[in-house]
């Protein structure tokens, strides 16, 4: 069995207790965890080893935890230790107490200008992450959380890839990410560049705050991978013509053509109400 599961041991090793899940994705469940001598808050991350082996993921677990425990930044969650116990294996992290940015979406789209903050937050963290040489592979709302001054916070890099990982052709060749946001590069199978395909994202994720709903969309996964590989897309009639320029740029079906990061930041939607010299650095 599970053996012992901490869910009823209620203590991690004696440091942490255990509170309420504060969310589950593909591989892994988050609780709210209390650090027993500070009675600091903190998530806690568990990850069953039986499934990081079953699912050959092991060499993606060890990324994960030395490309975050490198990463310092205000826009990504900070991973403060990794534990484990027989049969887990637990990160924990930074508590971001404001609840994905996917839940806020379903009471509703945001203003161009709120959607502006968060995109640009999202931006300085990718910005961060590309200069590093890490990419992240699967930002989508379900991975981006809002700490409780309404500012962005990225989590989950259960799937990104470091450059030293690529192959001799320096294309990336995992099949990854989340169906309605992976880049029609990936879908080709043809190697990709991890910059590039978070780029393409980090469009999909402009376009659904504006929106607040999918470009590329249909219950056939067939049917959307069709319409993501022939950039078939529309904007709504209240995006402004500068937003619309900015996610063309970002959703092109050609990697090579496709917006860089620098070009983002250079954007005359996304600088609208920056001070610019400070943001850049
Ligand atoms: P998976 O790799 O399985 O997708 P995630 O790391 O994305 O796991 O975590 C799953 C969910 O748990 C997130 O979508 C979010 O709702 C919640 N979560 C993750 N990290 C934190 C955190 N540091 N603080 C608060 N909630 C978190
Ligand atoms: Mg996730």
């Amino acid at each position: 069995a599970e053996g012992g599961g901490i869910r009823e041991e209620k203590v991690l090793f004696g440091k942490y207790e255990l509170g309420r899940l504060l969310g589950r994705g593909a591989f892994a469940k988050v609780y709210l965890a209390k650090d027993v001598r500070s009675g600091e808050s903190a998530a806690v991350k568990c990850i069953s080893k039986q499934r990081i082996i079953k699912g050959g993921l092991a060499a993606n677990i060890k990324r994960e935890i030395s490309i975050m425990r490198r990463l310092r930044h205000p826009h990504i969650v900070r991973l403060t230790e990794v534990l484990a116990s027989r049969s887990k294996i637990y990160f924990v992290m930074e508590l971001v107490k404001g609840g994905e940015l996917f839940s806020r979406l379903s009471r509703g789209r945001f203003s161009e200008d709120l959607s502006r903050r968060y995109f640009q937050q999202l931006i300085s963290a990718v910005s961060y992450c590309h200069s590093r040489g890490v990419f992240h592979r699967d930002l989508k709302p379900e991975n981006l959380l809002l700490d409780e001054n309404g500012d962005l916070k990225v989590t989950d890099f259960g799937l990104s890839a470091v450059s030293d990982q690529t192959g001799h052709d320096g294309l990336l060749h995992t099949l990854c990410g989340t169906p309605a946001y992976v880049a029609p590069e990936i879908l080709a199978k043809k190697g990709y560049d991890g910059a590039k395909v978070d780029v393409w994202s980090c469009g999909i994720v402009l376009f659904v705050l504006n929106a607040g709903y999918l470009p590329f969309n249909d219950p056939n996964l067939m049917a959307m991978y069709k319409k993501i590989c022939r950039g078939e897309f529309r904007c709504p009639r209240w995006f402004s013509p500068e937003l619309k320029r900015l996610i063309g740029r970002l959703l092109d079906t050609n990697p090579e053509t496709r917006s860089t990061v620098e070009e983002i930041i250079r954007d005359p939607w996304f600088r609208k109400g920056l001070d610019g010299e400070r943001w850049a650095a």
